[in-house]
């Protein structure tokens, strides 16, 4: 019924240790199968991928990055080049998480250029947009997710294609406080007609948000929520499980 194939993705954001990451990645791998035919993947801190590697190599779980930078190679400190995560096996690469926004400044237009970056060095990057609680009170969401999606939209047909969108209203990351799946499906259908106009109808839009066990389900069952970025119910292994089972 659901076209599109559904992605689970953890965003473990700035959290873990060599210790409790083996635990949860064991947990993951061993409970993979219920996420059926939907995919799973974990975004990790930079130290922790080679963990990540050696704990999910050749089983069903793949794991990425939680930012990338826009330049190649170069005097840039602190700053990991997406030919770098590539050469090291790493799938995916999270664009434009809102925590990076709003705390390190990054604009549309920078995001949409790591984007494409990542997309020239193998990656797959998960571009987040999302409005704030003042701009969904001030009733400008599709007005601040058009400006975020344009630079984005411009990198062209075949880019959109080979790239996933992350649903996330600022106000309900890490606040408990989820949309509602009416909500999150009017924004995701907005998302879609967008990519469909520029060609990429089938790109996958996932939901984050306050993911949980009790609210996946209705969120998955709307027909442009095509899986979920999930941040806190990631770290543990049961509930991310659940997750995916009801993705699956
Ligand atoms: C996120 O960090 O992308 C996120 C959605 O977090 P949470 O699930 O904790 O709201």
């Amino acid at each position: 019924s659901h076209t599109r194939k559904r992605l689970v993705m953890g965003n473990w954001k700035m959290h873990g240790s060599l210790a409790a990451n083996a635990a949860l990645l064991e947990g993951l791998v061993a409970g993979a199968t219920r996420a059926g035919d939907a995919q799973l993947a974990v975004c990790v801190p930079f130290p922790y991928l080679a963990q990540a590697r050696d704990a999910l190599a050749g089983t069903p779980v793949s794991w990425g990055a939680q930012d990338v930078s826009v330049h190649a190679q170069g005097a840039y400190t602190g700053e990991v080049a997406p030919a770098m995560l590539a050469d090291f096996g790493c799938a995916w690469t999270l664009c434009g998480h809102s925590e990076r926004r709003a705390m390190h400044g990054e604009s549309s237009a920078l995001v949409a250029a790591k984007a494409a970056s990542a997309l020239a060095a193998g990656l797959t990057p998960v571009v987040c947009v999302g409005e704030t609680l003042d701009d969904r009170d001030a009733g400008q969401v599709e007005c601040v997710i058009g400006d975020q999606l344009d630079p984005v939209l411009a990198l062209g047909t075949q880019a959109l294609a080979r790239m996933v969108i992350a649903y996330e209203p600022v106000w309900a990351i890490g606040t408990g406080r989820t949309a509602t799946p009416e909500q999150a499906q009017a924004v995701h259908a907005f998302i879609r007609a967008s990519l469909t106009r520029s060609g990429a109808g089938q790109t996958r839009i996932l939901y984050g948000g306050s993911v949980k066990p009790a609210n996946a389900a209705s969120l998955f069952a709307q027909p442009d929520i095509d899986g979920a970025l999930v941040g806190g119910a990631s770290l543990v292994a049961d509930e991310f499980l659940d997750i995916a089972a009801a993705a699956a």
